[in-house]
């Protein structure tokens, strides 16, 4: 019978690729709480609305990639493309800005998008995604920025491009899209057919189409931060000095315009080159109308999302394997008595938070000596039905080759003391 194999864009994340995982995961819980973030976590499905009002009809998103269905109570239902629509619907449901006036909060786990599929890009794929709710100063937008920097250098990554540019506000974005438009009115004829629709409605995504022609019209295109207010340029101005101040450096990006509609200000980029064409493993940005477009209160927000398997690829194996420990023992039993002794032995140390491995089969001593220095155990303890009618066994140390007698009635105690 054919084998049925994973859909295609979805990926198993095996041992030990699983053990990096891990690894960032808990750096991220360190790093996010010790800035004041709390760990929120939501559902995989929403209803199909709130991506449509918060990421904008005309992305590439909404447009065209995401599983989108009807269940049974002939509802419209998606699984999430991304975050912070969730989170903002969470924080909204459960009225979290009545309560405090900074709300910091992160979330971990996958997202949908049916793109087509390549390396470093998915139809399910992770992100860690960090938003914070309240402030709109500048210095929120710099200190999200230096957290999110701090945590990649956490991981062992230094060399990596930040790029920051400012979309500016609803005073200064309709000059620009004014200017946008009739630049492209006189280029109609070479812009791709989602471009040439998309031209009125949301001229913004141009920028991020990915169609060659369409790029090559976009580089001559006027730019925005010519056309920020004066409040947006002070804010900008600012977010610079304050990212100054920590020696992060940046570039600006005065064509980053990211692929979603609801950002507004600052947004931010970090690339590598090490990851080849889908080379962004974060992106992010300020959002200052989201909340009130999602039906709350005039409540400022900014975030970002670190995409999981390309922050994974970037990242040594070597780092979690120091990580990742050996077992303490390694039980060898040889006959069915032994093999007893050694399962009741084996379980109640993992009891006591020992790690402790054993063969059930009861394979050769050679072969489950073989396994024991395989699993990089520190100890291997020798039991056959002969030790333990003399009720000893033999504790072996791994590095020195060492061997001991030691008596069955205290080993337990013997074990919890060398686990120390
Ligand atoms: P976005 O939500 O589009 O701003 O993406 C944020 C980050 O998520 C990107 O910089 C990528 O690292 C990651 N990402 C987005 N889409 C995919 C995908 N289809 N497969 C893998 N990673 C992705």
């Amino acid at each position: 019978m054919e084998s049925i194999t994973a859909v295609k864009g979805f990926k198993d994340v095996l041992p030990p690729e699983t053990d990096k995982w891990r690894q960032i995961e808990m750096t991220a819980h360190e790093v996010f709480s010790t800035f004041g973030f709390k760990e929120i976590r939501i559902p995989l499905i929403e209803k199909t609305e709130l991506f449509c009002r918060s990421i904008g009809e005309t992305t590439d998103i909404v447009e065209k990639e995401m599983y989108t269905f009807i269940d049974r109570g002939e509802e419209s239902l998606t699984l999430r493309p991304e975050a912070t629509a969730s989170v903002i619907r969470a924080y909204l449901e459960h009225a979290l800005h009545a309560a405090e006036a900074v709300t910091k909060l992160y979330t971990i786990g996958p997202m949908f998008r049916r793109e087509r599929p390549q390396k470093g890009r998915y139809r399910q794929f992770h992100q860690i995604d960090a938003e914070i709710l309240g402030p709109d100063d500048p210095r929120t937008d710099a200190e999200l920025i230096l957290m999110l920097i701090h945590f990649l250098g956490k991981l062992g990554l230094r060399n990596l491009n930040l790029e920051i540019n400012s979309l500016g506000c609803a005073q200064c974005r309709p000059a620009f899209r004014e200017a946008i438009i009739s630049f492209l009115r006189g280029r109609e004829e070479d812009l791709c057919g989602d471009c040439r629709r998309r031209l009125s409605a949301n001229p913004l995504r141009v920028f991020d189409c990915k169609v060659e022609t369409c790029a090559e019209i976009v580089a001559l295109a006027p730019l925005l931060p010519d056309f920020l207010c004066g409040e947006c340029r002070g804010h900008f101005e600012k977010v610079q000095a304050c990212l100054s101040l920590f020696d992060r450096p940046f570039r600006l990006n005065a064509k980053m315009v990211r692929g979603l509609d609801y950002y507004t200000r600052t947004t931010f980029e970090v690339t590598s080159e090490f990851l080849g064409a889908q080379n962004a493993v974060v992106g992010g940005g300020r959002y200052d109308h989201l909340v009130r477009d999602l039906g709350g209160p005039d409540i400022a927000g900014i975030g970002f999302a670190i995409g999981f398997e390309r922050l994974a690829a970037m990242i040594p194996q070597g780092v979690a394997d120091a990580a990742v420990q050996g077992p303490v023992l390694f039980i060898a039993a040889l006959g069915e008595r032994a093999l007893e002794t050694a399962f009741l032995l084996c379980n109640r140390l993992r009891m006591k938070s020992i790690r402790v491995e054993m063969d059930h089969t009861g394979r050769s001593l050679k072969s489950q000596m073989k396994r024991a220095d395989k699993l990089k155990s520190r100890y291997t303890l020798i039991l056959g039905d002969r030790e333990i009618s003399g009720n000893k066994a033999v504790l072996r140390t791994m590095q020195t080759s060492t061997q001991e007698e030691i008596g069955l009635d205290c080993l337990e105690e013997t074990i919890i003391e060398l686990a120390r």
